[in-house]
């Protein structure tokens, strides 16, 4: 049993995001439009194109008060328990497979909307590391693996995260 995956991102079923195309459109035109709100709330207002890298990192942030993936601290007793038998004030998190899928389909969209693919700021070697972090700690955290998820067909893991879903 791996509870690995949250979705929250991905309000929609994702088992099609690869037969049906138009469901990960809109699903990167929300994501696109999340952001571009959360660009234009910033303080100084910031839009398309002119933002960094720093920004992403912060939206990624932002969006973890959102979170539905309970992430242990490391002082509490089911750091790396994968089923704790009882709750923890430890605090909820974008699950890392969200944050990883998000960042892609911004990029994505980065690109469509005519932006440098050179400097694309979703594709930054600081985000990619944070990322590479936000995985690290929490298949630690959550005592699960993303590893071996990794090295399967991406379809047959949407596959899985959909069953988890359903229960
Ligand atoms: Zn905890």
């Amino acid at each position: 049993m791996d509870l690995g995956y949250e979705t929250s991102m991905e309000s929609t079923n994702s088992s099609s995001s690869s037969s049906s195309p138009s469901r990960y459109e809109s699903q990167k035109r929300r994501d696109w439009d999340t952001f571009g709100q959360y660009l234009r709330n910033n303080k100084p207002p910031l839009s398309f194109p002119h933002f960094h890298p720093s920004h992403v990192l912060e939206f990624m942030h932002y969006l973890d008060q959102f979170g539905k993936t309970k992430i242990h601290i490391q002082t509490c007793p089911y750091f790396g328990v994968p089923n704790p038998p009882t709750a923890c004030p430890c605090p909820f998190r974008q699950a890392w497979g969200s944050l990883d899928a998000l960042v892609g389909r911004l990029r994505a969209a980065y690109d469509e909307h005519g932006g440098n693919p050179q400097i694309n700021p979703f594709g930054a070697p600081e985000v990619r590391r944070f990322l590479r972090e936000v995985r690290d700690f929490q298949a630690k955290s959550r005592g699960i693996s993303y590893e071996k998820k990794r090295k399967r067909p991406k379809q047959q893991q949407e596959e899985q995260e959909d069953q988890q879903e359903q229960v």
